[in-house]
């Protein structure tokens, strides 16, 4: 078997870059050691935002992709046809709230820092909150409305997006783990070694989630991808009474924080089943799948804050997943400069749902050449480069 590009990973990153590639033309193997969105991509929430993440080239990222996500979803929508289920994307709009004073002009700040780098942040009064989310606890001390915000399922969009890249020609190789790389007599990757079969590319992309550390690894060409653990609490289904996405300020600082240890904030938000989804909690404990008391007892303390009508509702189900996080916290995408033919594209920790888009025409315009592009305009590849500053200390020397 020989094709232009070999992609390692079926999660959401794998398939939108799958797509994006097969749909210009390339000849494209997804090769997964287990099936389609198997690993973090089933296991999160798909939230595409821009309210949790500061001025920089990661928000620059992620407003390139809900530029992409509206017409994507039409677009699947129109290929698939009605056998495929919706991805239920849905332009909701975000609405982040502070509980305690002293988290209020932080935020305010913080929302003053995204309009300057042309996010629709809203800061709205307590009452203005009520409106748009009557079930709110009223002694909130601010709230920013953020229209920008979006969600999809993101099972389903991870699904559909592989169906959509096979429909382009792409083949799937599931259940077969990539075990090594081929390489060329320059040393350049020729392709990868599955436990069942050789498969040669021109071209290989490392998605592998938070397994892309390890995987890096053993290819040759080391990066710091770590799990970094989140855990959800799911309600059973109740009458719709949550209309945005919906977290508490702290939020912000469990993202962008290095910290190993737990931290957690409440991020709520009802599903179109009538679900609803509490979350999150992160923390790096390895690939350690427990389900702790402690973290759901904080979690939903916290979510209580936000809406105390929750305090009534049912427990139906949790589930926990793994982030891949890097030190600098932003994604790698892009050749590897120790391994000319390897890419990456992975690293994406809690955002790799919205920013996988973006990601896909990043690396499609690498490998397969042009500009990358929005409808914003061109998405500029260097900030997400392997050699980066930030990301120096953190690099190891190829193998
Ligand atoms: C609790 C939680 C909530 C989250 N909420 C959001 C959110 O609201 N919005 C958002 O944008 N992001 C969110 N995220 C983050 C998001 O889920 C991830 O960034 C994203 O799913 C990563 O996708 P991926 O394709 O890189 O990795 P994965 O989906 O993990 O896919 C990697 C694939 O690689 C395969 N693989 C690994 N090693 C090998 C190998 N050697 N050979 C072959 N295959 C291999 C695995 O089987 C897996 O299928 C959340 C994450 C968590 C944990």
């Amino acid at each position: 078997m020989s094709v232009d590009v070999a992609v390692i990973g079926a999660g959401i990153v794998g398939a939108a870059c799958a797509r994006s590639l097969a749909s210009r033309g390339l000849s494209v193997a997804i090769i997964d050691r287990s099936a389609a969105a198997a690993g973090t991509s089933s296991h999160c929430e798909g939230n595409l935002l821009v309210s949790d993440k500061a001025a920089g080239p990661e928000l620059d990222l992620a407003r390139h992709s809900l530029a992409l996500w509206p017409a994507l979803a039409e677009q699947l929508a129109d290929e698939l046809g009605p056998d495929m289920p919706a991805v239920e994307f849905e332009p909701k709009g975000g609405l982040v709230v502070t509980t305690t004073e002293a988290g209020a002009r932080p935020l305010i700040d913080f929302a003053q820092q995204q309009r300057d780098a042309q996010v629709d942040a809203r800061v709205v009064s307590v009452a203005q909150a009520l409106q748009h989310e009557p079930w709110l606890n009223p002694e909130i001390t601010a709230a920013v409305h953020y229209p920008e915000d979006c969600q999809i399922q993101p099972t389903i969009a991870t699904e559909a997006l592989l169906a959509s890249a096979r429909r382009h020609g792409a083949q799937t190789y599931y259940h077969q783990e990539v075990v090594s790389l081929l390489r060329d007599a320059q040393g350049h990757a020729a392709g990868v070694r599955t436990t069942r079969e050789d498969i040669h590319a021109g071209a290989v992309i490392v998605a592998a989630g938070p397994w892309s550390g390890d995987l890096a690894s053993r290819l040759g060409a080391p990066v710091p991808v770590l799990p970094r653990r989140g855990t959800v609490l799911v309600t059973s289904r109740m009458p719709h009474r949550i209309f945005h996405k919906v977290y508490d300020g702290d939020y912000f600082g469990a993202t962008q924080s290095a910290d190993a240890a737990l931290q957690t904030a409440a991020v709520v938000e009802s599903s179109q089943a009538g679900t609803v989804l509490i979350g999150s909690s992160r923390e790096q404990v390895g690939f350690d799948e427990s389900l702790r008391v402690d973290v759901y007892a904080e979690m939903a303390r916290k979510a209580l804050r936000v809406f105390p009508f929750l305090s009534g509702a049912s427990i139906m189900r949790s589930y926990g997943g793994f982030r891949p996080y890097v030190p600098d916290h932003l994604p790698i995408v892009g050749e590897d400069p120790r391994v000319p033919g390897l890419h990456h594209a992975s690293g994406h920790e809690g955002a790799g749902i919205g920013l996988s888009v973006a990601t896909a025409e990043l690396l499609t315009a690498l490998i397969g050449g042009g500009t990358p592009r929005s409808p914003l305009g061109e998405i500029d590849p260097s900030p997400f480069a392997v050699r980066r500053s930030s990301l120096a200390p953190h690099l190891k020397e190829a193998a």
